[in-house]
Formats: structure tokens, sequence, C-alpha cells
């Protein structure tokens, strides 16, 4: 991945960089000083996949989804992560970060969560290499999440509800910095998302960067060649589709399509569409795209799906938009909700709520017979069995 590539002051083009206070600048040194070897290193790159395959449960197959491509008159291929350990792509980028961790005689993790997915990736590592783990989390989240706040507990970390702000995830983020400045010498920060300040979001592109590398020899498996047409994956921060992409991302003959969450309508308000709505400034240390209002003050997002309810994007897709390299659209609530449905009644798969706003682009887009599709289903439903539920209209259900 050379023309997209990160340069080494971080930046992608005019976005990335590190925006951080002059205190936290020794723990983020110490990290781009570092990450490119270790993530080089033949013991790392080795204990790396080791537990990728027999911990996380990978490759994740890319499965020829039958009646869905029947249903939309194309070829479409499921990449699993929601098979992966933990239910989502997350663990890829949190088993990586840990081995980067241990490597830097680090022996206390912090982290960030707002639906708590990445806490609970977090703290599934630390009890796999005995770290002690602290997870930040809006007081308002650990109030909506429970079922995974309870797993963290049971997993061994402590839950840090935050009362600053409007208690949800970019408060738990500015919670996890203030503890990263105040602990520098035996502390690692596990960021959730290829966001935050330089090497971050290259670090965890490179991670997750593992699905397109299956893709790449799946695909070959199935249809003697490499390359799909199109590539859609969700976006959060953007963690799964950096990986579906990441591989492809020089080879423009693959249509890369990322899909964020319009919750309400991109005009009601209430929206995550951060490349429709938003504007450049600076958010958890990188200048990107986010949302926020004439005073710069960040506006608060809104989306069903709790991993898509981020106000900004990673620098990395700000760039990618730029350069047109990356087609953006989005999914309202009840686009994602149908889409969920109908993946779950014509395979029997139930989607997060995140992947499904993927899966609801597919009824909008124009595919040819042959085309050959690609779609991330980034993570499963379990979690989101109360949404769904809800929409079937048995509002009782209780997700525990
Ligand atoms: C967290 C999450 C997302 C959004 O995060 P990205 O960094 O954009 O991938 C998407 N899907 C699932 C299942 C998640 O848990």
């Amino acid at each position: 991945m050379m023309k997209f590539n990160v340069d080494e002051r971080g930046y992608y083009g005019e976005y990335g960089g590190a925006y951080i206070p002059e205190m936290m600048y020794p723990n983020v040194k110490e990290l781009q000083d570092n990450y490119l070897k270790i993530l080089d290193d033949e013991i790392f790159r080795k204990e790396f996949s080791l537990l990728l395959r027999d911990y996380a449960g990978r490759p994740s197959p890319l499965y020829y989804a039958g009646r869905l491509s029947a249903y939309h008159n194309t070829n479409i291929y499921l990449k699993r992560e929601d098979l992966n350990h933990t239910g989502a792509h997350k663990i890829n980028n949190t088993i990586g970060q840990i081995l980067i961790a241990k490597r830097l005689g680090k022996t206390r993790i912090i982290a960030e969560t707002g639906a708590g997915q990445h806490g609970v990736a977090t703290a599934t590592v630390c009890a796999l290499m005995g770290l002690k783990c602290f997870v930040y989390m809006g007081k308002l989240d650990v109030e909506r999440q429970a079922p995974n706040v309870l797993r963290m507990k049971m997993l061994g970390a402590e839950v840090i509800p935050v009362t600053s702000g409007n208690m949800t995830l970019k408060d738990a983020a500015n919670e996890a910095i203030r503890d990263w400045i105040s602990n520098p010498v035996d502390t690692h920060y596990i960021i959730g998302s290829v966001v935050g300040p330089h090497p971050y979001p290259d670090l965890v592109a490179r991670l997750q960067s593992v699905i397109s590398e299956e893709i790449k020899w799946q695909l070959t498996e199935h249809i003697g060649k490499e390359n799909p047409d199109y590539i859609i994956a969700c976006v959060g921060g953007g963690s799964n589709a950096a990986g579906s992409f990441y591989h492809y991302l020089d080879n423009e003959d693959v249509k890369l399509v990322a899909v964020e969450a319009a919750g309400k309508g991109i005009n009601s308000g209430k929206s995550a569409a951060t490349m429709v709505l938003g504007s450049p400034g600076v958010i958890h240390g990188s200048r990107t795209i986010l949302m926020q209002n004439e005073d710069g003050q960040i506006t608060e997002p809104y989306s069903v799906s709790a991993g898509l309810d981020y106000p900004g994007i990673g620098p990395l897709f700000a760039w990618l938009y730029k350069m047109k390299r990356v087609t953006f659209d989005n999914a309202t609530d009840t686009e994602a909700l149908e889409a969920a449905f109908l993946l779950t009644r014509l395979e029997g798969i139930i989607p997060a709520l995140e992947s499904a706003h993927a899966l609801a682009i597919l009824g909008k887009m124009k595919f040819k017979k042959d085309d050959i599709v690609v779609v991330t289903i980034s993570g499963r439903g379990d979690k989101d069995m109360a949404a769904y539920m809800k929409y079937l209209g048995e509002s009782d259900y209780k997700n525990i």
C-alpha cells in the first residue's frame, strides 16, 4: 500500500498527525519509534498469527451467500468477522496491541469503549496475558450496555464510569488520555479504531489488514482471481473498513465503498454520517473530518448502532474520500434493521447492527449479474437482539 500510506510525520495528505498535549508526548513517541520495528519482527509476526489462528479463530470464512446473491441478482461474498472470538473484528487489533504492549514492557492496559465491544476485546486479551485492565466508559453507556459491562467484569477488568461531558464515548476517550498522561511508564493505551494520534491509525489499519490479506487468497480459491468488483464495509472510526480495503487500496479496479450511519436521516439532527455532515478539525489527537458546530464544538452523533455512533472518522478515510479512492454512502436505522432481517431470513446469519448498514446499501446499488461483491460482516448480532426485537414489536425482550 504505497500511494495511500502514512508519511513519517503521521499524515495522510493533510489529515492525521499527532495533536496531543505535551505531557502525552513521551508515550506517543515511544510507540511511534517502535511500532513498525515490532510489527516487522519475525517473533512478533509468528506470535500474532498463531493467536489469530488458534485464539481468534482465523482465517474467518469468505462465504458465498447464494440466496442473498439471488435476491440482489449478483454475486455476494460475506467476510465473516462475526465468527471471530468475542464476536467482531476488534479482537484482531487488541491481540496485536497487547503483544506490542508486552514488548514495550507495559504491565497495565487502558482502553475507552462506547458500546463495550472494544472494552470486551481488550479485557479478553488482558485476561489472556495476565495484565491489569482499566476500561473507561461513559456512565450513560455503562447503563445502556449492561451485558458488555458484565462480560468485562467477569474477564477481570475494572470498568470506570465517566461522568464528564455527555457521559458517552468521546468523554471516555478523554478520560483514558488523562489516565495515560498520569501513568506514562507502565501503561499502554489500546485504542479501538483507526483514530487517535499517529501512529494509532496506521498501527490499527495494519493489524486489521489481515482481513483483506485473507480475502485475496480466499477469493482466488472461490473464483480463481483475487479482485472483486466491490468491497463494502461499514464505518464508525473505520477499522473494519480499513482492514477490508487495505491490500486493495492501490488497485483501482476494485471499487471500495464505506457506509456510514445516517441514523434517523441525514437532515434529522440525529445522524452519524460524518462525511456528509462534517468538516475538517481535530478530534482525539488527529486532524480529520468531524461533526462540529460553528464554534468547533463536537456535535453529538446518533445511530441505532452504538459502534457507528462516533462524531469523527479515521484520518485515512478523510484522505481516501478526498482522493476519491473510497466512495461513501450511508444507511438509516430503519434501512439497517431491514437489511439485518433480510440477511437473517435468507442466510441464517444474524449480523451486528453496524454490519447491517453495509448490507443496507446492496439494494440501492446497481450491480451487474456477473459482478463480484464482498461485504464485510464486522460482527455478530447477539448484542443487538433488544433492538431487533423492538423492531419486531416485542419491546419487552431483554438482552441478557
Ligand atoms: C466497533 C464496531 C464497528 C465500528 O468500528 P470500526 O472501527 O469502524 O470498524 C463496526 N462493527 C462492529 C461489529 C463493531 O463492533
